[in-house]
C-alpha cells in the first residue's frame, strides 16, 4: 500500500487545503493514514426497535412515523424548542429538537425516520431529546470517527469511504500469508472495509482482531529488532561491593527485597562486560530510594560518576537532602541541579562534573541540558520512570560510555506489559513493604459528609498531624470545580481558619514551591492544599491525612500514588476520598481503593478499567501508541511474541522481500518514537 500512503487527501472530493490542514491535526496527511485511523465507536442503525421495546436510558435506534407537531416555541434568548410526536404500533415518542430548524422541516407528518437517542421515561410518556435523524434506508452499523471542533465525524467517514474505493484490486498485506493462515486472520482489504463499515458487529470484530494482531506483531517486531542491536560494552565494572559500610549509615534495617535488590543491580555490574539495565518496581513506599542510594554508594566508592534524575523540583531537592545526610560523614561529594540553581552555581557544578570532582549530581531534566558533561559517568538512575521518554533516558545515557542504568518505578505494571513498554531491561520487584507500616484507613463520601470530614481534620491538626489536601486541576470552563487556590481561601475564611494553610500547584514558580515544601516538611504549615503535584516521590512523615476532592476525576493508579503520599510514619494514616458522582462504575472503580492498599492488585484493576493506552496518563513511556490494542487483548500478546519470535528467527532483520510490507509498518509505527534513531 506503499502508493497509496503518499497519496495526499486533496485527490478527494470535498476536501481542500483548509479541511486538508484539519485533518493533519488528527496525523491524517495521506489517503494511507486516513485508511488506518479507525472509528472510536459504532452506532447501530441495523435493528431499529419499536418503542415500547427499546431500553430506557440507553442509546439505541427507533424507527417511527411522524404523527404530529407543535409550533415552534421560543425559550430563554435565541433558543428555540421543537416538539413533535412520531409513533409505531406500540406507542408514542415525545421528540425535542433545539434550534435544528432544518430538521424540523424536514420531519413532515406521515414520514418515517429513524431516531438515534437516549430513550427517556417521563410523566408524559416515552421521550427523546435531540435524537439523530435518518431515512430508514440508511439502516446499518455507522462508524463513528474521533471529530474535531472543525471536522466532524460525518465528513472523515466521507472521505474513508472514497478512500476505500480507490484502494487497488490486490493489497501488499504486512502480515505474511503462512501467519495469517496459522492464526486465522482476514486479509488487509477484508478488514479495511470491515473496521470502517462492518455489514454486522461480527464482521467489525473480525477486522479488529487482524489489526489488534498486526500492531501487537509490528511492536513485538520492532522491539525484537532493537533488542537484536548489539549493546556496546561498558568501560565501568565493579570490582568491590561496598554494601556492607553503606548499611551502616542506613538509620533503619533493610528489608529482604531492598538487600535482594541492591544486589541484583551489584551483580549486573559486576559480571558482565554489557552494562546493566535493570528495571525496579516498588509500590509506594517500599523504599527504592534506599536501594537507589546503596547503588550509588558502591559505584561512587569504585570511582564511577552517578548521575540520579527525578521528574519534579520537589523530589530533587528532597533526595538531594535524604542523600547528603546519608553520606555526610562519607566524603560522596554531592550536588543538586535543577532548572532553578543560579547561574553562577551551575556553572560551578558544570564544571565539577566535567572535571569528576562530585561523584552524585541528582536533579531533574536540567540534567540532560547541554553544558552538563562528566569524567566518568558510570551509573544512571531515573525515578518515577513513567514520566520520562526512552528517548530523555539515552540522552542522559549518552553523556558516558554506555553507563550502567536503573530505572525505577512506583506503578507496579504486569509482567507482559512490563516486557512489552521496557523490552530490554531486566526487571527487580520490592515486593516487601518496611515493618511497621499500618494500612491507610481510606474512605469513599460523599458532600454529605462534609463538616465531618473538617472536624475530623481539625482533631488530628491539634495533635501535631498534617494533611494534605488535593483538588483535581481545573480546566477553563470548568465553573463547577473549585480551583485549589479558591478552595483555600473558602477554608481559611471559614471552617478552618485557625489552621496554618497553604497552596501548591504547578505554575508557582520553583523558588516558591520549595519554600512550600521545605516549610510543610518543617511542620510550619498544618495544610498543604495541592493539583497533584505533590502526587510523585515526596516524603514527610508527619502528614497523615490525604483528603482528596472530586476523587473521580483520578485513575486509580494515581490515587494510589496520592494515597501513599500519607502512611510513611508511624502515625496511623487516612485517605478520605470526597466524590459527588453516583455512577455505579466511577463507583465501583473507587471502591478499589478502600478494599485494597496493595499497588499491584490496583494496577492490575486500573489496567482492565482503563487500558494501558490512559495507564500512565501520559503517553510518555517511549513506546508508540496503539491504535487498537486494548488491555483485553494483552492476553493475545503472549500468542503474537510467538509469531514475532517465528518470523525473526527465519528472518533476523526483516529483510527478506516478503517482509518488505511488514519492515515497511514497523519503520512507520517506531517513527514516531526515536527508538531507531
Ligand atoms: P518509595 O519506594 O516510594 O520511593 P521511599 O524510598 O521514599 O519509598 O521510602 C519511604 C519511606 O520509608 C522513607 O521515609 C524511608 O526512609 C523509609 N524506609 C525505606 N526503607 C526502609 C526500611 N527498610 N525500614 C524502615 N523504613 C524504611
Ligand atoms: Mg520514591
Amino acid at each position: 500500500m506503499a502508493s497509496l500512503y503518499k497519496t495526499p487527501l486533496l485527490r478527494l472530493k470535498r476536501i481542500g487545503p483548509k479541511k486538508a490542514a484539519e485533518f493533519s491535526k488528527l496525523n491524517i496527511h495521506h489517503i494511507g493514514d486516513l485508511l488506518r485511523f479507525y472509528p472510536r465507536t459504532y452506532e447501530d442503525w441495523s435493528h431499529p426497535l419499536s418503542v415500547a421495546e427499546a431500553p430506557l436510558n440507553e442509546t439505541c435506534c427507533i424507527r417511527a412515523t411522524v404523527t404530529s407537531a407543535s409550533s415552534p416555541a421560543r425559550i430563554r434568548g435565541n433558543m428555540i424548542i421543537y416538539k413533535l410526536i412520531a409513533s409505531d404500533d406500540t406507542d408514542d415518542l415525545h421528540l425535542t429538537f433545539f434550534n435544528q430548524s432544518y430538521l424540523y422541516d424536514r420531519l413532515k407528518q406521515g414520514g418515517t425516520f429513524l431516531f438515534y437517542g437516549v430513550i427517556r421515561r417521563t410523566a408524559a410518556g416515552y421521550e427523546m431529546a435531540s435524537p439523530q435523524v435518518l431515512s430508514p434506508d440508511h439502516a446499518g452499523i455507522r462508524p463513528i470517527y474521533q471529530q474535531t471542533s472543525a471536522l466532524s465525524s460525518r465528513s472523515i467517514e466521507d472521505a474513508v469511504r472514497q478512500a476505500l474505493q480507490l484502494l487497488p484490486p490486490t493489497l501488499n498485506d504486512p502480515i505474511p500469508d503462512e501467519i495469517r493462515q496459522q492464526y486465522q486472520l482476514c486479509g488487509l482489504a477484508e478488514a479495511l472495509h470491515g473496521i470502517h463499515f462492518p455489514e454486522t458487529p461480527a464482521a467489525a470484530e473480525k477486522a479488529r482482531k487482524r489489526f489488534v494482531f498486526e500492531e501487537l506483531l509490528i511492536l513485538q517486531l520492532g522491539i525484537g529488532l532493537r533488542g537484536s542491536r548489539k549493546t556496546p560494552s561498558t568501560e565501568y565494572r565493579i570490582t568491590t561491593d561496598h554494601t556492607g559500610e553503606f548499611l551502616q549509615l542506613l538509620p533503619f534495617s533493610p528489608t529482604h527485597a531492598q538487600l535482594r535488590v541492591i544486589q541484583e543491580c551489584i551483580q549486573d555490574m559486576r559480571s558482565s562486560p554489557t552494562p546493566m539495565s535493570r528495571l525496579i518496581q516498588g509500590d509506594v513506599g517500599s523504599g527504592k530510594t534506599a536501594v537507589a542510594a546503596a547503588v550509588c554508594y558502591t559505584a561512587v566508592r569504585n570511582g564511577l560518576q552517578c548521575a540520579f534524575m527525578v521528574p519534579t523540583e520537589i523530589l530533587a531537592e528532597q533526595h538531594f537532602q535524604t542523600l547528603s545526610r546519608l553520606f555526610q560523614d562519607t566524603g560522596v561529594r554531592l550536588a543538586l541541579l535543577t532548572g532553578s540553581v543560579k547561574a553562577a552555581e551551575k556553572r560551578r557544578i558544570y564544571d565539577c562534573l566535567c572535571t569528576g570532582v562530585i561523584d552524585l549530581v541528582i536533579g531533574t531534566h536540567a540534567l540532560l541540558s547541554e553544558p552538563v558533561t562528566f569524567s566518568r559517568l558510570g551509573l544512571v538512575i531515573t525515578d518515577e520512570q513513567h514520566r520520562f521518554g526512552v528517548a530523555q533516558r539515552a540522552a542522559l545515557a549518552s553523556k558516558g560510555h554506555s553507563p550502567h542504568l536503573i530505572v525505577m518505578s512506583a506503578t507496579p505494571i504486569p509482567r507482559t506489559l512490563a516486557l512489552m513498554i521496557f523490552g530490554d531491561l531486566d526487571l527487580s520487584v520490592l515486593d516487601e513493604l518496611p515493618p511497621g507500616r499500618q494500612t491507610i484507613g481510606t474512605y469513599l463520601v460523599d458532600e454529605s459528609k462534609r463538616e465531618r470530614i473538617y472536624a475530623f481534620l481539625e482533631k488530628h491538626i491539634s495533635m501535631g498531624r498534617q494533611c494534605y489536601i488535593v483538588c483535581p486541576l481545573v480546566e477553563q470552563g470548568e465553573s463547577d470545580l473549585v480551583s485549589a487556590e479558591e478552595y483555600a481561601k473558602i477554608l481559611q475564611k471559614t471552617v478552618l481558619s485557625h489552621c496554618r494553610i497553604a497552596v501548591l500547584h504547578g505554575k508557582m514558580k520553583p523558588a516558591e514551591k520549595e519554600e512550600i515544601m521545605t516549610s510543610f516538611a518543617a511542620g510550619e504549615i498544618d495544610i498543604l492544599i495541592a493539583t497533584t503535584v505533590i502526587e510523585v516521590g515526596i516524603n514527610v512523615p508527619n502528614a497523615t491525612i490525604m483528603l482528596i476532592e472530586n476523587s473521580d476525576r483520578f485513575g486509580l493508579s494515581q490515587l494510589h500514588q496520592l494515597r501513599g503520599r500519607v502512611g510513611r510514619g508511624s502515625e496511623k494514616s487516612y485517605c478520605i476520598m470526597v466524590s459527588p458522582s453516583t455512577n455505579p462504575a466511577t463507583m465501583e472503580r473507587m471502591q478499589v481503593m478502600c478494599r485494597t492498599n496493595d499497588g499491584f492488585l490496583i494496577a492490575d484493576e486500573d489496567l482492565r478499567l482503563r487500558g494501558p493506552g490512559d495507564f500512565f496518563g501520559t503517553r510518555q513511556h517511549g513506546l508508540p501508541e496503539l491504535k487498537t490494542a486494548k488491555l483485553s487483548d494483552m492476553v493475545s500478546l503472549e500468542i503474537v511474541r510467538t509469531a514475532a519470535q517465528q518470523i525473526l528467527s527465519e528472518d533476523p532483520t526483516l529483510s527478506e522481500k516478503k517482509y518488505a510490507p511488514l519492515r515497511f509498518e514497523v519503520s512507520r509505527l517506531f517513527a514516531s518514537t526515536e527508538i531507531f534513531s
